[in-house]
Parts: C-alpha cells; structure tokens; sequence
C-alpha cells in the first residue's frame, strides 16, 4: 500500500484549487466517480485487488460552494502575497524581511498597503526613508489580496513546490497590478 499518504491537490469543478487530500481520499472519491484525474504520477498504487496510477491533481465533477476564506495579515500572508520576492529588487530566497513602503516614522501603516515581502540588502539601504529618497521602486501596489486560496496558506506554499500543482494553484498576489509611477 506504497504512496497512500501522498498528498493529492482537489479543484473544484471550476478549477479553483479546494483541498490538499491524501492518497486513500482520492481514491475514494475516484471509486465514487466524484471526480476527473487530471494528472497522475507514474508510481502505482497498489491494493489487494487492484492496481491504480496514482492521482495527482483530481478536479470535482460538481462545484462546492465554499465560504470566503479569511486571510490574516501576517509575515507569512505577505510573504505569499508578494511570492517570496523582493518588491524593490527582485531577489528570491530566504533572507527575506517585512518592509514598512511609508516609514512608520513617517506614519506609515501596518497593513495590507503599506508593507511588502523586502530582502534584507534593500532593507538596510532604505532604512527609514521614502521610496524617492533611495530610488526605489515597486514592483507591484502592495494590495489586499482579492482572491485568497481555500487551502491553508502552509500547503498552498508547499505546493506551488510541486511542478504538476503550481499550474492550478494561481499566485494569489498576482492580479495583473503594475506599481504606480509616482
Ligand atoms: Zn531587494
């Protein structure tokens, strides 16, 4: 009974991403007919009478109606929201920090607006300054984001990991925004 723990992505009947189930869950749904493959993994899953390619992405034949999911403004949701990326320079990895856009001395707030996923070389260089006194620009208007994803914030991260899922589960920051000239 090899892989039956392995984590498989459900989209909704509208492709929106819904739940991260294991292996036995699938299956099972598949049994019932609730659900269309729509990727496997080449490993096979074997039971007593039965031998199945393993699902990877399975997508609900009838649409569930979910309720609006609450995001909280964290470190982790804005890390998420702006992709892991520094929004003045670019860079990815994991020397990343939070960055205030208007200083708080400047009265800047803490919220969705005003802060942005910043590696730690931009920090240091904008301090407590504006965005025009270093030179910097943004990538994108740092925004609330308007679609959250269902699944939680840690296995949605974890799965854009995986080559196959990261085409079904959007970037939830990404709404076509292009930063503002000043
Ligand atoms: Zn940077």
């Amino acid at each position: 009974m090899q892989g039956l723990n392995q984590d498989v992505l459900v989209l909704n009947s509208d492709y929106e991403p819904i739940n991260i189930c294991n292996m036995r869950r699938a299956i099972g749904l598949i049994y019932l007919g609730k659900v269309d493959v729509l990727h496997s993994d080449s490993i096979t899953v074997h039971s007593a009478t039965t031998a199945l390619v393993s699902p990877s992405v399975v997508r609900l034949k009838y649409h569930i109606r979910r309720p609006m999911p609450r995001l909280r403004l964290s470190r982790r949701s804005i890390f998420a929201r702006d992709g892991y990326t520094c929004q003045y320079c670019g860079h990815t990895g994991k020397d990343l920090t939070i960055d205030h856009v208007i200083p708080r001395r400047l009265g800047g707030r803490t919220d969705w607006e005003n802060l942005v996923c910043c590696c730690r070389k931009c920090n240091t260089k904008k301090g407590d300054k504006s965005l025009q006194q270093v030179g910097f620009a943004l990538a994108r208007l740092p925004r609330r984001p308007k679609w959250i994803p269902f699944v939680s914030l840690t296995k949605f991260v974890d799965g854009r990991q995986n080559k196959v899922w990261r085409d079904y589960l959007p970037h939830f920051g990404h709404f076509g925004e292009t930063a503002k000239p000043d």
